[in-house]
């Protein structure tokens, strides 16, 4: 097989790996300029908040697992394909010098077994670093099962690990991947913060000590594959915050790309879930929520006609309208329509003077969704109410960003 043919098979192969951001779309080529349809570029962001393209590449689809979600399966009839470490590195380094990427972001299948798989990784990352002297950014995904100390090593040469949760519980990851267990999934991930804790100790005593995935550690949850609530995979999401430092966690809309009597019936991603669960997740990483204050056993979804933020508010609205001349900075970012940016400004303006509907126009601040929930100098200016369910009907009719991200997201 040659090597534009391997390309071909493991780009497609992991363009369902979101852990890192995604890497295409539905438009095509019409005989202009680029594609943004075939896979194989994908983007994230460096330490210091630079935005990187990748080489978003699979180094084998032949696997020893068979999980009922994924096209690659051992069971699977798609064509298999494998990278030598050697063609990765020499792929890596001949995008780098054509412009197209500025790192590589590599996930594999399962070959043989966890440990020979995390040597192939291994591999690749020392020819990239010690042979080719790439020091450009490496992302890849560490493998469940393998020994703690290839977890360390890959941990030494690469930016960012990903060790993927796969599925919110543990009866849906028995159901669908039975091969995998969570032991083996929270044991590298445990490992992996361990390692970053006692890399930043011996940083503070030596500062030439090499760095741990200095860029930290994500992981991904298929979304919609099992009959998982949103309590659930938000509760997964927060344990892995608190208890192992995730930088991220990403989320991945089931697609049904292969038969599984387990997953049948499911015939459609489903995306707008998927976008109330990101929306959901910041909440918990920027603006201090956590999972019980948006989802209990009662209500264990999120609303898919408005935002969680909105919606956390209307479940709440013995606490608003909030004054926002008096309001603190915690509580006005809790204010469906501002963020962190308005509430700066907020805190900033009224230093000098009481702020007016007419000021925060002047200060560019919008009114239109927040005016639902706040008073300014004592007036109120949003939809007059009789009970919470006038106002979740009003908002999610007005609430244009609702149907600019069903468009966005209904590829
Ligand atoms: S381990 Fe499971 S999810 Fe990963 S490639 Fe193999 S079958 Fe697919």
């Amino acid at each position: 097989m040659d090597l534009v043919e391997k390309i071909q098979i493991l780009t497609d192969a992991a363009k369902y790996d979101v852990s890192c951001s995604s890497s295409n779309s539905s438009r095509k080529n019409k005989g202009g300029l680029g594609s943004g349809h075939m896979a194989g570029i994908c983007h994230s962001w460096s330490e210091d908040g630079r935005c990187i393209s990748l080489l978003k590449i699979l180094m084998t689809n032949i696997c020893i697992y068979n999980c009922e979600y994924c096209v690659n399966r051992a069971s699977s009839q798609n064509k298999k394909a494998i990278f030598t470490p050697e063609e990765i590195a020499d792929l890596t380094v001949n995008f780098y010098k054509r412009n197209y990427i500025e790192g590589l972001f590599l996930s594999s299948a399962v070959i043989k077994s966890p440990d020979y798989t995390m040597e192939l990784l291994i591999k690749v990352a020392e020819i990239l670093r010690f042979e080719k002297n790439f020091y450009g950014y490496i992302h890849m995904k560490a493998i469940p099962g393998a020994d703690d100390l290839l977890i360390k090593k890959l941990g030494s040469l690469i930016d960012r690990m990903s060790i993927n949760i796969e599925l919110p519980t543990e009866r849906s990851l028995k159901l669908l991947a039975p091969e995998k267990s969570y032991k083996d999934i929270y044991r590298p991930m445990k490992k992996v913060d361990d390692f970053i804790l006692e890399n930043r100790e011996d940083k503070k005593k030596y500062k030439s000590s090499p760095k741990f995935v200095p860029a930290g550690q994500t992981s991904q949850m298929i979304i919609g594959a099992a009959r998982e609530n949103d309590l659930d995979i938000m509760t997964r999401a927060q344990g892995l915050y608190d208890d192992y430092s995730l930088k991220r966690v990403y989320y991945s809309a089931f697609v049904p790309a292969v038969k599984s009597k387990l997953t049948e019936g499911i015939v459609s991603p489903p995306l707008l879930r998927e976008h109330r669960i990101y929306q959901a997740d910041w909440l918990l990483r920027f603006y201090g929520f956590r999972t019980e204050d948006i989802l209990n056993e009662t209500n264990p979804n999120l609303d898919l006609k408005i935002d969680p933020k909105a919606s956390w508010a209307i479940n709440n609205l013995d606490i608003f309208p909030l004054e926002i001349n008096k309001a603190t900075y915690d509580e006005l970012i809790r204010v469906p329509g501002i963020g962190k940016v308005y509430a700066n400004r907020i805190i900033q303006a009224r230093k000098y003077a009481n702020l007016s509907f007419d000021s925060l126009a002047q200060l560019k601040i919008s009114t239109k969704r927040a005016k639902n929930f706040i008073l300014v100098g004592g007036k109120y200016q949003g939809f007059n109410y009789k009970d919470p369910d006038d106002l979740r009907n009003f908002m999610a009719n007005s609430d244009a960003d609702n149907k600019i991200q069903l468009s966005f997201l209904g590829d």
